[in-house]
Parts: C-alpha cells; structure tokens; sequence
C-alpha cells in the first residue's frame, strides 16, 4: 500500500492559513469551539480515498468513514464533480421550489427500498432530523387509545429531543428531561418481549436492523420479521432507522433487506460526507400521515445534497462494490477475530463491532491513532469499524497486522491505572 505523505497542494483558493501545527489549532478549538466532543482527537486537513492526513502531515487509513459516513471515502472523484457541477449551476431555493436532482433522487431511493406504488420520501440535513419527521409521522398515527411509542434499549435514534426520547442512553437523556411523552424502551432483538408489548395502544415501533452505537449488535435471524407482522396486528407502524446501516453499508442496500417497513429513515452514508438525510414512507396510507404544512425543512433536500446522494448512489450501485462490501468485511472479521485480546466479532459488511477482553478500548483507539488508524470505541470494551465501502482487502490486512501491537500498547497503558 503506498501512501503518499506529503499533502498536495489545495486545488482552491484557502480561505484558512492551514499551516498551523495540530497543537496550535487545538489551542484555538478550544477557545472557540463548544465542549461537548471533548478534545478532538487530531485536526484533520486533507482525505482522498481511505486516507485522511492531520495538520502535521501524518497519514491515517480510515476505518471510521466519519461514523458510517464516508462511503466513498474521501474527495471521490464522483462525487466532487456532481456537488461542483450542481453548485455552480443551482445551489438552494427552498422547498418552495423544486429541482432535477431532488425528483430524481427520491425516485431512486423508493426504487432500492422495494416500495410499494404511492410511497414518498421526505429529505433532511441529518439522521436525527429523519427520525424527528418519523416521530411526527407516529403521532399522526396516535388516533384515540393509540398514544404509545416503543424503541428499543440501547437504541441510538439521534440527540434533537424527539429523538433523543426515542434514545435510550440515561446519560443522553437525563439532563434534558421531560422529554416528549409516551415511549417506553423493550428489549432488542427479543421477539417475545415485542409481542406482550405491542397492542392496540402502541403509534409507532422503531427499530435499527442492526443497533450501530450500541456496539454493532446484530438481532437474531427472524427478528425483523416478526416484528413486521407484530405491528402489522396490531396496526401500529413499524419505523426502521437505517441511518448507519442503510445506503450499502452491510452489504445490502439496507440491512432490512426483505422486510418492507411503514417508514424508514436514512443518512449518514447517503450524501457520501454532504450533510443529507430523508424519511421514506411505505404505501399511499402511510405516504398521507403528515398533510401540506405539518412539516417542513429550510434546507432539506436541496439540489446540491442531492445531487451528492445521487452520485453516491450510482457508484454504490455500480460495479462489484456491494459484492466487494460483503468480501471485505468478511475478511476484516475473520482477520480481526484470530488477533489475541479480541473475544469476539460481529457485524454485517462494513459495519463491525470488536469486544475485546479487556476495557482497553479507548486507549486501543489512542494506540490505532499514534499506529495511523482511525477507529472507534462504543464501550469500555468495543471498537467498532465503518470504513468506507471502498476499502481494499490490502488495507483491511494492514489493520489486522497492526491490531495485535495496537492492543498491546492499549493494555500497557491502561493496565493499573485508577
Ligand atoms: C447517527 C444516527 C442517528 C443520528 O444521525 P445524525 O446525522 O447524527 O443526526 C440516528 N439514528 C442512527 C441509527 C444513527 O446511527
């Protein structure tokens, strides 16, 4: 894998002296910047394909993809040219206007999610926008008796406060607190649990087909299923946010592949690092929920984000990327498996958990920085990796090369300390 080290030159004119060291840009984060990231790990100045470099020249493989972002990786040829074009020739004009690029786009979407003739999708800046639109779209669906919502624990919906009561995480959601009423948290991926809680009182059920930040869990086989003709009983939505698992992610275009939802939220991966995000609705009964003036976005959907998606859409959709995903991920987890330290791999195409034996995962991620891997912790004892989906077999050995010393170095300085 060769790397080039030196950062090219920008292409644009910088409207930022970028030649600071790390630590000076950090001193003025923190100065300027509000708190709640924490320090930031490094400063980041230039990214082309799984390759990012920080403002001391140091390279770094990419195994994060911005959180499940990135699926192109960085600077994608395609994508740069579909948001330059697009911008040089229409940037935004309000959902009081339409454009080529938005149509073409939600066509697109509604064709790769199998839904049914009448269904609409609804775009958004971000994930937790997506889910704030679904969370209206389940209280039009609160007629009478039906006033409940269910989530699931451990569920990740976002941090906007519709959201973040859909949210289970105590620490997310105690210190902003009341949150909107009427959801109730069940067990994941236990369909019995499901069942004895899901009755005529119940709006909506929102459920990730694979639980991201809460460590890449994977429900049993089955599940998704079941949970679409529990709802279906009952007569209450079933909601599936596909923000991180959604747009090729594991493998598929959505990892709920062959279950048809009442709604369906996406993002993160859509716009390839352009903020972009939308609500699909299944069905015209579904698609009428929210009526003319019940919602609506300043931004959302705009012609540059959309024509980012669909960029993003056609490359996934093109060649043996998918197929690739599916190989890639498969050779990640058996590599990563075998490493000693690591007690157990999870995950689906490029979207993998990693426990490991001891709660050294922060420091793990610290080690894989200072080794020239972006990675990340969701626990004390879990990494997770979202690369992007293009990500070669060779780059994914060079991880699991280096896994075993990144471990080593992460006990070292863990082990012992208060
Ligand atoms: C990241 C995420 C969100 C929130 O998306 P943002 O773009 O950060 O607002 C919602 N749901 C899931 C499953 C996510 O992973």
């Amino acid at each position: 894998m060769s790397i080039p080290n030196v950062p090219a030159a920008p292409a644009v004119p910088q409207l930022v002296d970028a030649s600071g060291t790390g630590s000076e840009w950090l001193a003025r984060y923190s100065d300027s910047l509000m708190g709640v990231f924490g320090t930031p790990q490094r400063v980041l100045v230039r990214g082309e394909s799984c390759t990012v470099w920080d403002a001391d020249g140091k390279p770094y493989l990419d195994l994060l993809g911005g959180i499940a972002v990135n699926a192109l990786g960085h600077a994608h040829p395609s994508v740069v040219s579909a948001v330059t074009a697009q911008l040089n020739t229409l940037g935004h004009i309000s959902n009081f206007f339409t454009s080529p690029p938005q149509i073409a786009l939600a066509e697109k979407l509604l064709e790769l999610a199998q839904a049914p003739a009448g269904s609409k999708v609804f775009f958004t800046n971000s994930g937790t926008e997506a889910i704030e639109a679904a969370f209206k779209l389940a209280r039009r669906n609160s007629t009478g008796e039906r006033t409940r919502i269910l989530a699931m624990d451990h569920a990740f919906h976002g941090r906007t406060m519709g959201a973040l009561a859909l949210t289970a995480k105590p620490a997310y959601r105690e210190p902003f607190e009341p949150l909107p009423s009427g959801v109730a948290h069940v067990p994941y991926g236990d369909v019995e649990a499901l069942r004895a809680a899901v009755d005529g009182t119940v709006a909506a059920v929102f459920i990730e087909p694979i639980q991201g930040e809460a460590g890449v869990q994977v429900p049993p086989a089955g599940y998704l299923q079941a949970a679409r003709e529990i709802t279906r009983d009952a007569g209450a939505l079933l909601v599936f946010d596909e923000v991180q698992t959604g747009i090729g992610r594991t493998g598929t275009w959505f990892a709920s592949e062959g279950v048809l939802p009442d709604a369906m939220t996406v993002a993160k991966g859509l716009g390839s690092g352009f903020p972009i995000g939308g609500l699909i609705t299944f069905g015209p009964e579904v698609s009428g929920l929210l009526a003319p003036g019940q919602h609506g976005t300043t931004f959302g959907g705009n012609p540059i984000a959309t024509a980012a998606g669909l960029a993003t859409l056609t490359e996934i959709g093109s060649g043996n990327l998918l197929a690739g995903v599916n190989t890639t991920g498969e050779y990640l987890r058996t590599g990563v498996a075998k490493v000693p330290g690591v007690s157990s791999v999870r995950g689906r195409g490029l979207l993998i958990g990693i426990d490991l034996e001891q709660e050294i995962a922060p420091a793990a991620v610290a080690a894989a920085l200072d080794a020239g891997f972006i990675i990340n912790a969701t626990g004390p004892a879990t990494l997770r990796l979202a690369p992007p989906l293009i990500l070669t077999t060779d780059q994914a050995q060079s991880f699991i090369d280096a896994l075993p010393a990144i471990l080593q170095a992460a006990a070292a300085t863990t082990i012992g300390q208060p």
